[in-house]
């Protein structure tokens, strides 16, 4: 009987070690999901999204961490979004793929793999439009848009509030209220669908810090904004206070994969290699999403604008349907790109805000770049989270960093920032209550004033948002209107 038990198990240990690269459907998706897990229980959880899909299939996700279920101050959390489009399923497969490689990896020791799951609560979404990735199965998966929009016959990358429109608004009026815009959107220009409600409350109930969201159709690592400012509807750049990052954040992408970043590659819409339209090898792979074309309602700029993530859009490939044969190919020119990308979550500068009592939730951390000859404000601040911890993604340069709560004195520090991070600079901040200090103060720290270098501009407008609240309100009570 033990020799049975022993020879079923090593069988079940052989069955589980191979990952089969195939399309696995919506009913498959979960079983191997369950099977990573099984192979790495202490490591993984697997949970599903608040609501279904429209058909009514779980949205599930897999975190890996240290600690699974739980966020951890100083550890920034990731995710990866697949299948937005229901016809493009490569990030489906990949992210299926990533799932097994992880485990596999931490099983074996894998220093690298290790230290990222270690430092690094990683959560990914295989699908977030199984329905349509049903229809466009069922239709062959070759038309170029049957099966890319919810069962509702709705684009999902078009359906989140456009903050866009209220940040450039801002920006017009000179006002610096640069971040955690949902609260200012006083209505929505369409229903919004399942999917993206619980897409919408995972991010706003979740501190990410860097994600992307991988599509398919071309290949190139798309950064905001994804919106134009004048309404252009393509070939404007659009750029987002953090231009810098956003665009290391594509470029490690884009160099870390097989062919995305090389000149001489073949674009997807080309006729031939002398034709530069269109072919983003040319330009190292990346792009701004409005140089591109302009699109409203898209996931990634609602990141940026909504909570302190930072998501880019990640097409994969010209074929947005490739045949199983080509699954394998696919995960070896993308496997080092999609574990690099993760390591960007530790870049920049991270800490806890605390003072007397303990730490300070929704403290704001603004940033100047005192980088060469002149300083520059990057006008968008992020928020600490329930533990008052903080992550500031950077690029290599000296910043003043700046810690702001009311009621409190606020705090300045300079930092250096290196090049090939693997681990943030930790900058803590512990800052001094006014105890009943004048009340002029007290109200001017209300409404937030620029760090000492720049005193002379207006003040900053800070609108604070609890995370949870905030999306419960938007999500129920919101008036929508049709357009
Ligand atoms: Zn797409």
């Amino acid at each position: 009987m033990a020799l049975y038990s022993f020879v079923c198990f090593s069988l079940l240990l052989t069955v589980s070690a191979e990952f089969q690269w195939k399309h696995h459907n919506n009913e498959e998706l979960p079983l191997v999901l369950q099977e990573v897990h099984n192979n790495c229980p202490n490591i993984t959880r697997i949970y599903a999204l608040s609501e279904p899909s429209v058909c009514n299939v779980p949205l599930y996700v897999i975190e890996f961490a240290q600690v699974p279920g739980f966020h951890r101050p100083y550890i920034p959390e990731a995710k990866y979004i697949g299948n937005i489009h229901g016809n493009e399923v490569l990030g489906r497969e990949l992210l299926l793929g990533l799932a097994h490689y992880l485990c596999d990896q931490y099983r074996k020791n894998d220093p690298e793999i290790k230290a990222l799951i270690t430092n690094t609560r990683i959560h990914l979404l295989p699908s977030m439009n199984p329905d349509g990735w049903q229809l466009a199965t069922d239709t062959g998966g070759k038309d170029y848009l049957i099966g890319r929009t919810n069962n509702h016959e709705v684009d999902l990358n078009r359906n989140f509030p456009d903050l866009d429109a209220i940040t450039f608004d801002f920006e017009r009026q000179g006002l610096s209220h640069n971040n955690h815009l949902l609260k200012d959107l006083t209505q929505l220009s369409a229903p919004l669908e399942p999917e993206t409600r619980a897409v919408m409350r995972w991010i706003m109930s979740t501190p990410f810090v860097l994600s992307a969201a991988i599509h398919g159709g071309d290949l190139v690592a798309n950064y905001p904004y994804d919106e134009s400012k004048t309404g252009a509807s393509a070939a404007e750049y659009s750029a987002s206070p953090d231009d810098e990052t956003f665009k290391e954040l594509a470029m490690t992408y884009a160099l870390a994969h097989a062919d995305m970043a090389s000149p001489t590659r073949r674009g997807c819409h080309t006729t031939s290699s002398d034709d530069v339209s269109y072919n983003f090898g040319k330009q190292g792979g990346v792009t701004n999403g409005a140089a591109w074309y302009s699109l409203k309602g898209g996931m990634q700029d609602f990141n940026y604008l909504a909570t302190n993530a930072f998501e880019i859009t990640l097409e994969l490939g010209c074929e947005k349907y490739p045949s199983a044969e080509l699954l394998e190919t696919e995960w070896n020119r993308n496997r080092e790109a999609l574990v690099e990308y993760l390591w960007k979550a530790h870049i920049g500068v991270k800490g806890v805000v605390s003072d007397s009592k303990g730490f300070i939730p929704n403290a704001i951390i603004s940033v100047v770049n005192c980088t060469g000859s002149v300083t520059k404000p990057i006008r968008h601040d992020v928020t600490t989270g329930p533990y008052g911890d903080y992550y500031r993604l950077l690029t290599p340069g000296q910043y003043e960093i700046t810690a702001t709560h009311t009621g409190h004195f606020q705090a300045s520090r300079m930092v250096s920032v290196p090049k090939n991070q693997k681990s943030a600079i930790i900058l803590d901040f512990r800052l001094e209550e006014f105890q009943g200090k004048t009340n002029w103060l007290q109200d001017l720290s209300s409404f937030g004033v620029y760090s000492p270098s720049l005193r002379n501009s207006q003040p900053r407008i800070y609108k604070r948002s609890l995370y949870e609240k905030v999306a419960e309100t938007m999500l129920e009570n919101k008036e929508i209107v049709k357009q």
